[in-house]
């Protein structure tokens, strides 16, 4: 195989980085994206890893950067494709979930739309061109510059045994205390390895780090989770490390606040909390309470939004439910 879409691969036993872009779309051609292949002797599947949907979530893109120079061509069966910064215009931007080019979640568009606004155009060329062309599929995530979380893991069950099966084997290699496998309560569909799933790929989202930093431990857990996923599944030469499995959530709720004002947050990530219990408290700018925010399952805080500035209806923190 010589090109996955725009990304011309490497060579047997090379390893290729550069730039590639979308050329039919001159909105989205205004940009070029950041890829590295790295392509081995031996025949094997296509695995890709992708990072950096939300611009600020430094810890997955700086991962997938360092996995780029890293994986060793002599030592890979088939294809890794590596594109470390989806979300190209919101980088030097510093945008915080949205893309400036028309500030959406572009992991909220897929799979997109070939006519649409500049992130359904992006998702539509991704999903087709490269993403549904992969036999497996990792998106790396962090806490973004106002967030921060547990590492944990997540993917979508299809209802295909055998997509389903490797992705289960994925998510379980990474090493995450975590799984969740519920959509975010109250928030849309269109993320990116739930469509890639819907394609036949098997794709999840591993997040680890938060809050605009680049922590030498949080991207070491992306390095690590990611090369002994791709020795699970015999895409990387060597044993996988035995980890624990994960333990799964099969609820995610997300709290937003019903009011505007600043958020006086009173958990932190990774805290265990009950129903009914006080998070935090909305008071308005001269200090008047304005609510109480309860948490309403027992389970675990997963995030929180560290920045207290909270719009009305904006995030504050999301709560996971073990089985
Ligand atoms: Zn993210």
């Amino acid at each position: 195989m010589r090109s996955l879409g725009p990304i011309g691969l490497a060579a047997s036993g090379e390893r290729r980085s550069g730039y590639f872009t979308f050329a039919a779309d001159p909105g989205l051609a205004k940009y070029s994206w950041p890829f590295f292949s790295i392509t081995g002797r031996r025949d094997g599947p296509l695995f890709l890893i992708t990072a950096g949907i939300h611009a600020a979530e430094y810890t997955g893109i700086d991962a997938a950067i360092r996995l780029g120079n890293l994986l060793d061509p002599a030592q890979v069966r088939g294809h890794v494709v590596i594109i470390p910064l989806l979300n190209r215009p919101g980088f030097y931007e510093r945008s915080i979930y949205v893309n400036p080019e028309d500030n959406d979640n572009m992991n909220r568009v897929f799979p997109g739309r070939l006519d649409g606004t500049w992130s359904e155009r992006f998702a539509h060329w991704l999903l087709n061109e490269v993403v549904a062309r992969c036999e497996y599929a990792v998106d790396l995530h962090a806490g973004d510059m106002i967030e921060d979380l547990v590492p944990f893991v997540t993917y979508r069950e299809t209802g295909d045994e055998r997509v389903d099966g490797r992705a289960k084997q994925m998510a379980e290699a990474y090493g995450a205390e975590w799984l969740v496998r519920a959509m975010p309560s109250g928030e849309r569909a269109g993320l990116l390895f739930a469509a890639a799933a819907a394609r036949g790929v098997a794709a999840m989202i591993a997040e680890s780090g938060g809050i605009g930093q680049l922590e030498a431990d949080a991207v070491a857990r992306h390095v690590n989770g990611v090369q002994n996923i791709l020795r699970a599944v015999e895409v990387l030469d060597g044993a996988p490390a035995r980890v624990s499995p994960p333990r799964v959530l099969n609820r995610f709720e997300w709290l937003r606040s019903p009011f505007e004002g600043l958020f006086r947050c009173a958990v932190h990530v990774g805290d265990r909390v009950r129903k009914g219990q006080p998070l935090g408290e909305m008071v308005d700018l001269l200090g008047k309470p304005l609510g109480r925010i309860e948490s309403p399952v027992e389970g675990i805080v997963l995030f929180v939004v560290t920045s207290p500035a909270i719009k009305k209806d904006g995030l504050l923190l999301g709560v996971g439910v073990p089985e």
